[in-house]
């Protein structure tokens, strides 16, 4: 289905030309009529399936259908669980609304900037405002936001959200908006605790999935490669050298494992940075402009790169470390094969992680061949599972789970 079926408004029209949007993806089929017809929606749509645009170009059309005259008032909140996605969706608000000849003003709300400029930025009269809970939180105490007229509430990666720990924040958010509104919610995956809340949000919410809900997974080929631990950094090196990748983002159990290994291969030549939740916003920001503008050809990150990024064009995602559990298994091979293009997600197995990946292997339903690479072969036995140890995350949460938890809190 291509964009002009929509009949959206030609300044919209021409904003996709420019971005080369042609075609709309299956969740943008779907969601993008039924916001134009006002109704609610719950969307099951995970990132890389053009969810964003499903939303953002809707509530354009709606502006420009309503053109309001006077200082501009917040008509659409956006609520995202971290601060890159924030800045994406405000950034895409931006480019799909570039053509409209009265500019809309978009307010990102994130924790890691300076509030002060965000209340003037507010304060100044905007249309649209796309938050982070804990910083719209405090924008809201201070009294210094006013939701009265608004007409759009989003709610991003709602799943996420959830396991984060907003649930608290969210349903404090909720009692500052106006009772009439068009909800639209997106999530991932529909875990029970998802249904109350969207009961609470939504208002005969048409549900949208689309038929396969792992689209972008199922274009990525998968490979894992068996490896001892010392040769994962000889053998990385080597796949680089040999393979023609433009772009490697390479997963890190935490954040110092990815600062170390990013020294290391800048000594060895390569452009490579870190990405991590230990690093200031400014940074974050800067060091993934690098990586979207390919001045940085090799990304030693955490977890947190998973999560909802939108970097075009990677080439390769590296397990180097394996995934603490099969969903960040599948939210990191996820930043490869982006809207519709392929992609390829390797995994070094080694002997202390085999068993764990055999679990990932199990609960992520795929069962990958184990490659061995010349002048790299694993030597030893695997290291067998003890007995009643679940490597694979359980329901309570343990301390490194709640200190990782701390640590995602700190990127809203
Ligand atoms: P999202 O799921 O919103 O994070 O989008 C994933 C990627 O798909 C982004 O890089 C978008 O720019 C891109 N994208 C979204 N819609 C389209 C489309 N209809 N055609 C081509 N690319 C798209």
């Amino acid at each position: 289905m291509t964009f002009q079926e929509f009949n959206l408004n030609e300044k919209i029209e021409e904003a996709l030309i420019e971005k080369s949007y042609i075609n709309a993806t299956p969740i943008q089929e779907k969601v993008i009529p039924l916001v134009l017809q006002e109704d609610d929606i719950i969307a099951r749509a995970q990132t890389g399936s053009g969810k964003t645009a499903a939303f953002v170009l809707p509530i354009l059309n709606h502006y420009l259908l309503n053109e309001k005259e006077g200082k501009a008032k917040i008509r659409t909140l956006v609520l995202a669980p971290t601060r890159e996605l924030t800045l994406q969706i405000a950034d895409t608000f931006k480019t799909l609304g570039s053509k409209l000849e009265k500019e809309l003003k978009i307010v990102s709300v994130i924790g890691g900037k300076s509030i002060g400029d965000q209340l003037l930025d507010i304060q100044k009269g905007c249309d649209i405002v796309v938050a982070t809970p804990g910083r719209l939180l405090d924008i809201i105490d201070k009294k210094q936001i006013n939701l009265e007229n608004l007409e759009f509430f989003v709610l991003d990666e709602a799943d996420k959200m959830l396991d984060l720990g907003f649930a608290e924040e969210l349903e404090l958010i909720l009692k500052q908006l106006p009772e009439i509104r068009q909800n639209l919610l997106f999530s991932a995956t529909y875990p029970q605790k998802m249904k109350e809340i969207a009961s609470l949000i939504t208002k005969n919410a048409i549900e949208v999935s689309i038929q396969n809900e792992e689209p972008t997974v199922e274009l990525i080929k998968q490979r894992a490669i068996k490896v001892n631990v010392e040769n994962r950094n000889p053998l990385l090196q080597h796949l680089i050298k040999t393979n023609e990748w433009e772009q490697v983002l390479v997963f890190m159990a935490n954040n110092r494992a990815a600062d170390n290994i990013a020294a290391k291969f800048r000594k060895y030549g390569f452009k490579a940075d870190s990405f991590h939740g230990d690093l200031i916003q400014e940074d974050r920001e800067f060091t993934l402009k690098e990586f979207k503008e390919k001045k940085i050809k090799i990304l030693f990150s955490s977890d947190i790169a998973a999560r909802g990024l939108d970097i075009d064009n990677i080439s390769c995602i590296i397990n180097f470390d394996l995934p603490r559990s099969p969903a960040d298994y599948i939210h990191r091979i996820g930043r490869s094969g982006r809207a519709g293009r392929k992609g390829l997600a390797i995994s070094f197995i080694t002997l202390e992680n085999s068993e764990h990946f055999k679990l990932i292997e199990k609960r992520a339903n795929i069962k990958l061949e184990k490659e061995e690479i010349e002048d790299f072969e694993l030597i030893g036995t695997p290291l067998l599972k003890e007995k009643g140890k679940e490597p694979v995350k359980g329901k309570r949460k343990s301390k490194k789970d709640k200190l990782r938890e701390q640590s995602l809190n700190k990127l809203s």
